[in-house]
């Protein structure tokens, strides 16, 4: 009998144990700025949705994953999403890749912004940078669109840093440039801007037109936080 209480009250002192690992989830960041702050060139509607709902919905997607594994509990976002090969269950790893890309992506997007008044210019060190690897900060702009306008369906066009240069890269849904034996290597780096090209990113204000989003959304970058990613 008295082993059996014993017992009993393991059992509950190890659900309490789960339990309290499970509070320890991922949350929706807070954006730091109004929904409407980057209007006119990304508007309010948008970006509500965008956060609210679609950022959301890959939290709660990425913390049911993590709840569900042990080997998952309690890893960063970086660990999660930098290690993917490490997870054995296919549709677990995808689960993570699409859903933690998701979370990770989007909290690095909505860091990247700034209204248009505030949005600045690149340090002295990323333009001496740009220049080196593109010609012009024009030249970098000009093959970021492209990347942008040529990434078939949805996904995200970056600018990354690999071996002491810059590169313009894109990835297709979620894919972020540190999934490393998930993207190709010559697209693994460092993200320094990235821009969603999902249609979600922008369908509202713009319709078909991803080259006028992606014009736009170079008014809002916050060009001090691109910047301090440099090295
Ligand atoms: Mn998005």
């Amino acid at each position: 009998m008295k082993a059996g209480v014993l017992a009993t009250g393991s059992v509950l002192v190890s659900a309490k144990i789960a339990n309290a690992q499970e509070v320890i989830a991922f949350k929706l960041p807070d954006l730091g700025y109004p929904l409407d702050a980057m209007e006119p060139h990304i508007d309010a509607t948008t970006m509500g949705i965008h956060h609210g709902k679609h950022h959301a919905a890959y939290i709660t997607n990425l913390n049911t994953a993590v709840a569900s594994s042990d080997d998952l509990k309690g890893k960063t976002i970086e660990a999660l999403v930098g290690d993917l090969g490490a997870i054995k269950d296919a549709k677990l790893m995808a689960t993570v890749r699409n859903n933690g890309g998701g979370h990770w992506n989007h909290t690095f997007f909505w860091d990247s912004l700034s209204p248009a008044a505030r949005s600045g210019k690149p340090s002295d060190d990323l333009t001496a940078a740009i220049n080196a690897s593109f010609g012009s900060v024009v030249k970098m702009k000009e093959a970021f669109a492209v990347a942008a306008m040529t990434r078939f369906g949805s996904g995200w066009a970056w600018l990354i840093e690999k071996d002491g240069k810059l590169a313009i890269t894109s990835t297709p849904n979620q894919d972020a440039p540190m999934m490393k034996g998930m993207v190709p290597d010559t697209e693994i780096g460092k993200p320094l801007l990235g821009v969603d090209v999902w249609e979600h990113a922008y369908y509202l204000k713009y319709q078909n037109k991803r080259a006028d989003y992606v014009a736009a959304f170079w008014n809002v970058v916050d060009w001090s936080a691109v910047s301090k990613r440099l090295g």
